[in-house]
């Protein structure tokens, strides 16, 4: 099931690439196994999938612990800033960042151990008051704040679209996210680059991509549905 769904994924990636001129290369797939077993994961590598999101802490450390050493891992979802020194070394990037506080934890904790920490602010585009992120109005401030910091590497912007019933109602969000990644490009921050655009889940990705994305965090096109109840 595993080698169909990832087969069917990357069909639709390379549809959506040509649909809007764009390279296959521009867009990398991160395969979201959060709630799925290590046995999973690995069916996932032997079928050459070597990028990985997590959405919390311990699993994400749990399952590094467990795998091969050749995974890049992203930290997905929100972080928890007495958590950040548990992942900060595993982690290639981490999509989450919406507050100052915990990229001073970053900064902090990366300073720490002389490293470079690549992050993505986290844009609540939509507006929506469940999610997490900075609005935005207020992105341009933060990101200057958050460029300040030596060992934090801005690598772009990520958002997470409502769920919706037809993707195309979330084409506005995505179109939104890279010109505000655009705008910021434009003034030229120090410490600062917008090569990522992390846009797009399974009920969505296809537009995502034709709007700009760079990565894509795909769960359960590529795993199935997860269960929350064990
Ligand atoms: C779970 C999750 C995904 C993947 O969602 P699917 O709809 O299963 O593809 C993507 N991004 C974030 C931040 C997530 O938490």
């Amino acid at each position: 099931m595993l080698k169909e769904n990832l087969a069917f994924v990357e069909k639709e990636i390379q549809a959506a690439c040509r649909r809007s001129g764009r390279d296959r290369e521009e867009v990398t797939l991160i395969a979201v196994s959060k709630t799925k077993p290590v046995s999973e994961l690995r069916e996932a590598y032997d079928l050459g999938v070597r990028i990985f999101g997590e959405n919390k802490v311990q699993e994400l450390a749990d399952k590094y612990d467990e795998l091969p050493k050749d995974i890049h891992w992203h930290m997905i979802g929100h972080l928890q800033r007495n958590k950040v020194k548990y992942i900060i070394d595993k982690v290639d990037l981490i999509h989450s960042v919406d507050s100052i506080r915990l990229a001073e934890t970053i900064e902090k904790e990366a300073a720490k151990r002389n490293i470079q920490v690549n992050i993505l602010i986290e844009v609540n585009v939509a507006g929506e008051e469940s999610k997490f992120g900075v609005s935005p109005s207020e992105l341009p401030e933060f990101v200057e704040e958050v460029a300040k910091f030596p060992h934090i590497q801005v690598q772009g912007l990520m958002t997470i679209a409502p769920f919706v019933e037809d993707s195309e109602e979330n084409r506005a969000i995505f179109e939104r996210l890279r010109k505000l990644s655009v705008d910021i490009k434009d003034k030229k921050v120090d410490n600062i680059t917008m090569r990522v655009l992390s846009m797009g889940m399974t009920n969505d990705y296809s537009v995502a991509v034709e709007e700009g994305a760079t990565m894509i965090r795909v769960g359960t096109g590529i795993f199935g549905a997860r269960d929350y109840a064990n």
